[in-house]
C-alpha cells in the first residue's frame, strides 16, 4: 500500500515494485532547457524503471565522434550550439527508436525539439503502436541553467553527469563509476548554452503547445531544486499520468 506520508523514492526504495508497477511501460518525453537536468533525472529514472532511454544528444554525440562525414557534419552544428536540421536528425533518431525494446518503457531525451521533429515522431509511433503516455518539463531560472551547465562536466565513456561544484566526482576529474577522465563539453560555455536556451525558447517551447493540443499530459516540475527533490516529483508526476491512463482504459 501507498503511504501518502512518505516521499515516493522513499517508498519505492522499501518497496521497488510497488512503484515500478505503476510506471512499468511508461513511454515518457523529457523536455526542458539545457541545465535543467534532464540527464541527471533520466540516470535515475532509467536505475528506478529499468526503461529505455534514448538521448538524441548522446547518439549525435557517438556519431560525431566517429569520424564518420556525418559526424563531421554535426560537429558544425553541435559546437556552435545550433540545432541539427529536422532531416538529418530525425531520420537518425526513429532508427534508434524502431531498433530498440520499448516493451519495459521509453524515455525520450532531447528528442523531439521542433513542431516537425514531434509530428514525425507521431508517425512512427502510431506505426509501432507506442504512443506516448506524457510530456515531463523540467524548468529552472535562467541564471540557474547558466550555472549548472558551465560547471558540469561528463564521462565521455559512461555518460554520468557530474558538477563541480554541487556534485563532484571522490577524485578530481575522474569518473566514480569507471574511473575515465571527465571531459566539459564544448557547448557548455557561456556564450554557447545561452544560444542554445534562445533555440530552445524559439524552436522547442512550441513542442509543449503541440502536444497539450493534442491531448498528451504534460508533468510540469520545478527543476530548481535538489536532484532527490526533482526525481521525486518526477515519478509521482508520472505515476499519476499512468494510473490516469489505466483510469481512462478501464471506465
Ligand atoms: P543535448 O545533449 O540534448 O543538449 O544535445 C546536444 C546538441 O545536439 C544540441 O545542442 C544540438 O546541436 C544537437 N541535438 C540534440 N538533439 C537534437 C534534436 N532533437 N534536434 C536537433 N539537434 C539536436
Amino acid at each position: 500500500m501507498i503511504d501518502r506520508m512518505k516521499p515516493i523514492t522513499e517508498q519505492s526504495q522499501a518497496n521497488p515494485s510497488e512503484s515500478s508497477m505503476h510506471t512499468a511501460g511508461a513511454r515518457i518525453i523529457l523536455m526542458g532547457p539545457p541545465g535543467a537536468g534532464k540527464g541527471s533525472v533520466s540516470d535515475r529514472l532509467v536505475d528506478k524503471f529499468g526503461m529505455v532511454h534514448l538521448s538524441s544528444g548522446d547518439i549525435l554525440r557517438a556519431e560525431r565522434s566517429s569520424g564518420s562525414e556525418l559526424g563531421e557534419t554535426l560537429k558544425k552544428y553541435m559546437d556552435a550550439g545550433e540545432l541539427v536540421p529536422d532531416e538529418i536528425v530525425i531520420k537518425i533518431i526513429i532508427k534508434s527508436i524502431s531498433s530498440l525494446d520499448s516493451s519495459k518503457g521509453l524515455l525520450l531525451d532531447g528528442f523531439p525539439r521542433t513542431v516537425i521533429q514531434a509530428k514525425q515522431l507521431d508517425d512512427a509511433l502510431a506505426k509501432m503502436g507506442l504512443p506516448i503516455h506524457g510530456v515531463l518539463l523540467l524548468d529552472a531560472p535562467e541564471e540557474v541553467l547558466l550555472k549548472r551547465i558551465t560547471g558540469r562536466r561528463i564521462c565521455p565513456k559512461c555518460g554520468r553527469v557530474y558538477h563541480i561544484e554541487t556534485m563532484p566526482p571522490a577524485r578530481d576529474n575522474i569518473c566514480d563509476s569507471c574511473g575515465t577522465e571527465l571531459i566539459h563539453r564544448d557547448d557548455d560555455t557561456e556564450q554557447v548554452v545561452r544560444e542554445r536556451i534562445n533555440l530552445y525558447h524559439k524552436e522547442t517551447e512550441p513542442v509543449i503547445e503541440y502536444y497539450r493540443k493534442s491531448g498528451v499530459k504534460i508533468i510540469e516540475v520545478n527543476a530548481d531544486a535538489t536532484i532527490d527533490e526533482v526525481v521525486e516529483r518526477a515519478i509521482e508526476g508520472i505515476r499519476q499520468v499512468i494510473l490516469s491512463e489505466k483510469k481512462g482504459k478501464t471506465s
